[in-house]
């Protein structure tokens, strides 16, 4: 084996990424040892940002995202040390979009009605400081997307992250500080603390200083924060069914979907997690995905063996998650070439590894008779997270039909599941889509409470 600059470089920076993980500790900015003094801290910074201007904080906003920019590599590399989770390239790309797609202060706005009576005004309220919960599978991605949508609206934050990323989280939370320290704000618009746990998770949700808390997660935390008595947002797992017709470009849809579903690893909440195809399409899409789209199609034995690996006991074994789809088929004693980004297979609708969300490259394929017997079947296998869904067809009287029944948060129409996030596909980045409770795709408005402000019988200058 020959060494070239670029392996030689990929070597440096994870030596870096390594080094950076067991630097980051309490002394980074916005880091405490105790839930309460980080609430306190980020209260105290609203305090200061509530007063001042949209400008000074799109100001800070601006920092944040060329932050986050120059250190979207170390970032990336961190999260995938880490969390042993996911893929460097990509992650370098989800964190370009998050600094560049993020809504900022464009996204709060005013709604007016002029007339006889006068002039009212709806605006859009910082809540103070928002309790936030994040995930392993996008951390960093998911802090900074968060804060500069909670900045925008003029709130600070307190994260309690995910404990298996929580020195990438830490990482992130000092920069977010640096940037507004850099850019004429307070410390402390963003904090967290040094060991998060669900003690500390509870801890924070309980607390009076917090009025909104936002959870990315799955079911368990959503759970826990809609009980918390508390206003809360919950972003909850999926299951994303993609859906593929006789009309599709199938070629096509071959390549989208294996792009969406080996983005990252699998790891984000949108990628598609199984498909559902007609009988007609089925042998062909089955055959472009083998033959120019490096999956490998599965025996009965190796499904078997992948379905003891992955799960066990019926959970899902998170030595499994995130990870390529070379070194899955490794475990279970297959070796392939490196050309293999994806392990396909046939199945019933109910087999587990098609059924449960596993957030790795395993795509299980269903046949269906016909498009009303696919819906049926996508339908059933979205569980009723009401997620995210994709559709590769050219009926529109199909793709409608199947956007009603699906009634997911996300349709995407013939193109890879990451263009719901403005990659590949118009509109704005999110990390945290609000499927459970109903906001959606979230941004810097759903981080606002709306005020009526009324002037009665006058300006109104019409
Ligand atoms: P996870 O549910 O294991 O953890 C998410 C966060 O919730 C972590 O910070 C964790 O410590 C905390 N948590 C878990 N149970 C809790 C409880 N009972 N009380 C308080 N806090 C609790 O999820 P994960 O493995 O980190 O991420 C993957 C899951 O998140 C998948 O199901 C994925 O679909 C979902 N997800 C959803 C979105 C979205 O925008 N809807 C985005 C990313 C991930």
């Amino acid at each position: 084996m020959t060494v070239d600059d670029s392996m030689i470089k990929d070597i440096i920076q994870t030596v870096v990424a390594k080094m950076q993980l067991e630097e980051t500790s309490m002394n980074g900015h916005g880091v405490f040892h105790d839930m309460g003094d980080a609430i306190e801290a980020a209260r105290k910074a609203q305090k200061i940002l509530r007063k001042m201007s949209m400008d000074q904080r799109e100001k800070i906003i601006i920092r944040i995202r060329e932050k986050t920019l120059e250190h979207a590599e170390i970032l990336a590399r961190m999260g995938v040390e880490e969390t042993g989770m996911g893929n460097v390239g990509h992650k370098i790309l989800k964190h370009r979009l998050v600094a560049e797609k993020t809504p900022g202060t464009e996204d709060i706005t005013t709604t007016a009605w002029s007339g006889d009576r006068g002039l009212t005004l709806t605006e859009m309220g910082a809540f103070g400081v928002i309790g936030a919960i994040t995930p392993c599978t996008n951390p960093s991605e998911t802090i900074i997307c968060n804060t500069i949508g909670m900045l925008a609206g003029g709130n600070s934050v307190v994260f309690n992250p995910h404990p298996a990323a929580c020195r990438t989280s830490l990482y992130a939370v000092n920069l977010l500080n640096e940037a507004s320290l850099e850019a004429g704000g307070p410390d402390y618009i963003a904090c967290t603390i040094e060991k998060p746990t669900l003690e500390s998770s509870n801890s924070m949700m309980k607390h009076k200083e917090i009025q909104l808390i936002v959870a990315t997660g799955g079911p368990g935390v959503v759970t826990a924060v809609l009980s918390s008595g508390k206003r809360g947002i919950g972003a909850g797992a999926g299951n994303p069914p993609a859906l593929v017709d006789e009309t599709a470009d199938i070629k096509k849809a071959a390549q989208d979907i294996v792009n969406g579903c080996t983005f990252d690893n699998n790891l984000p909440c949108i990628a598609e997690k199984e498909v559902v195809v007609v009988r007609e399409a089925a042998d062909s899409l089955i055959r472009y995905m083998i033959e120019e789209q490096g999956c490998y199609f599965a025996s009965a034995g190796e499904v078997d063996k992948l379905e003891s690996l992955v799960l066990q006991a019926g959970k899902l074994n998170r030595n499994c998650v995130g990870r390529d789809a070379g070194t899955l088929l490794d475990m279970i004693g297959v070796s392939v070439q490196d050309n293999i980004r994806c392990i396909i297979f046939e199945g019933n609708k109910e087999h587990p590894l098609i059924q449960e969300e596993l957030m790795m490259p395993i795509l299980g394929i269903v046949r269906a008779a016909d498009f009303e017997d696919a819906v049926e079947k996508a339908v059933w296998l979205e569980k009723g997270n009401r997620h995210s869904a994709f559709i590769h067809s050219k009926n529109i009287d199909n793709i409608t039909k199947y956007a009603k029944a699906i009634d997911t948060a996300i349709l995407v129409k013939n193109a890879p599941s990451y263009a719901a996030l403005g990659f590949g596909g118009e509109g704005f980045c999110t990390f945290t889509i609000a499927s459970r409770t109903g906001e959606g795709l979230t941004s810097a408005s759903t981080f606002t409470k709306r005020r009526r402000c009324v002037m009665s019988d006058s300006l109104c200058i019409r």
